[in-house]
């Protein structure tokens, strides 16, 4: 069940709801019973949106340990 996000312009509070989608236009009110609300965008968290992460790197650069760059140019004896 997708979960909207609302807000309540009486108090300033904002809530969340788990409700169906025939009702996210429906009248919201707050916690603490205020009816002046008003339906945030929601992030709804149901259907997976393919965030590409493009995380997927094929060599990772030598840094820290041995092995590193610095012998290639004759420092190192
Ligand atoms: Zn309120």
């Amino acid at each position: 069940m997708p979960r909207y996000e609302y807000r309540c312009r009486a108090c300033g509070t904002t809530f969340e709801l788990n409700r169906p989608m025939a009702e996210s236009s429906a009248p919201a009110s707050c916690p603490d019973g205020h009816d002046d609300t008003v339906k945030l965008l929601s992030t709804v968290a149901v259907t997976g949106t393919a965030s590409s992460s493009s995380s997927a790197s094929p060599a990772r650069p030598p840094s820290g340990g041995g092995g590193g760059g610095c012998c290639g140019g004759g420092c190192c004896g």
